[in-house]
């Protein structure tokens, strides 16, 4: 475990401001998604775990409830209906509601030209990134819509500001996701239900080697931090927690970079 998680790991549960609350985060069993998925039940929610694969969802549900956190985890391909249904089955055998939903699973199966992508690659991409956040919260929605102070963040890029080259379908669909955040957001208003996204740049996970790989090939395309560092999966984790709390409660429907230097105006 690198210093920093270890850090996080031991962050004292001073403010449990999310007790009895429940969070469902999807591909959460490593990088930005467990240490969402951690932070979130350090602060006291009841959070269910999720990933492709269930030996890396016991794993991250053990290592969580050796520190003490209430979480629970089922396996969940969130481009497949019927484990999506499964996952919001787990969720409501808490309390029979869902206050978040954190939807970080992404793939990049392809670093090729976006011309040159097969039909196969754009429908993958595009169902995991895109379509999978909205037809879960879908499914989700009855179950979060009396809930007060319900929350949704999707996670974005920074290549929707400033594509990679040979990134261009996984591009393309974190673009579509800023504009899925406005678009639900206006949409879920009227039921008290907000929606936010973080757009991270280079952060500290296994996914992020390759995309290091394509920036440094690509110099001054303004994707690198403005301090000399990446990112921690940790940083992101924090401004999640934000977006879930009640500090955030005027807030939807924002994009939040998260990358160490924002070109947004
Ligand atoms: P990571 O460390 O590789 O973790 C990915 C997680 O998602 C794992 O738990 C993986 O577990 C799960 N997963 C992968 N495909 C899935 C699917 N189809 N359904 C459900 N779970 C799935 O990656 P990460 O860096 O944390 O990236 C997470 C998200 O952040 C992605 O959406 C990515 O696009 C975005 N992002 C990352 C960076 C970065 O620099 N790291 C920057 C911008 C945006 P299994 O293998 O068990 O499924």
């Amino acid at each position: 475990m690198p210093h920093s998680a270890r850090m996080f790991s031991q962050r004292e549960n001073k403010s449990r401001t999310q007790t009895n609350r429940v969070a469902v985060v999807t591909g959460s069993t490593k990088g930005i998604g467990f240490a969402i998925a951690r932070r979130l039940a350090q602060e006291g929610a009841h959070v269910v775990i999720s990933s492709r694969k269930q030996q890396n969802v016991d794993q991250a549900v053990a290592m969580l409830k050796e520190e003490g956190l209430s979480v629970t985890g089922t396996m969940c391909h969130v481009g497949k209906a019927k484990d999506r249904e499964h996952l919001v089955a787990t969720a409501l055998e808490h309390s029979g509601g869902v206050d978040f939903l954190v939807c970080v699973a992404g793939v990049n199966p392809l670093v090729g030209s976006t011309l040159g992508s097969s039909e196969q690659i754009w429908d993958k991409i595009l169902e995991v990134n895109v379509k999978a956040p909205a037809m879960l919260l879908s499914q989700l929605l009855p179950h979060m819509e009396n809930r007060r102070g319900s929350s949704v963040v999707l996670v974005s890029s920074m290549v929707a500001y400033l594509p990679i080259p040979a990134l261009g379908v996984y591009n393309t669909s974190k673009t579509a996701l800023l504009g899925l955040c406005k678009s639900l957001a206006v949409e879920l208003a009227p039921k008290g239900i907000r929606v936010n996204c973080i757009v991270p740049g280079i952060i500290n996970t296994d996914f992020s080697q390759v995309v290091s790989i394509k920036v440094q090939q690509c110099q001054g395309c303004g994707l690198c931090s403005a301090f000399p560092r990446t990112g921690e999966p940790e940083e992101c984790a924090g401004i999640v927690s934000f977006l879930c709390s009640s500090d955030a409660s005027f807030i939807t429907g924002e994009n939040i970079v998260v990358a160490g230097f924002s070109p947004k105006l």
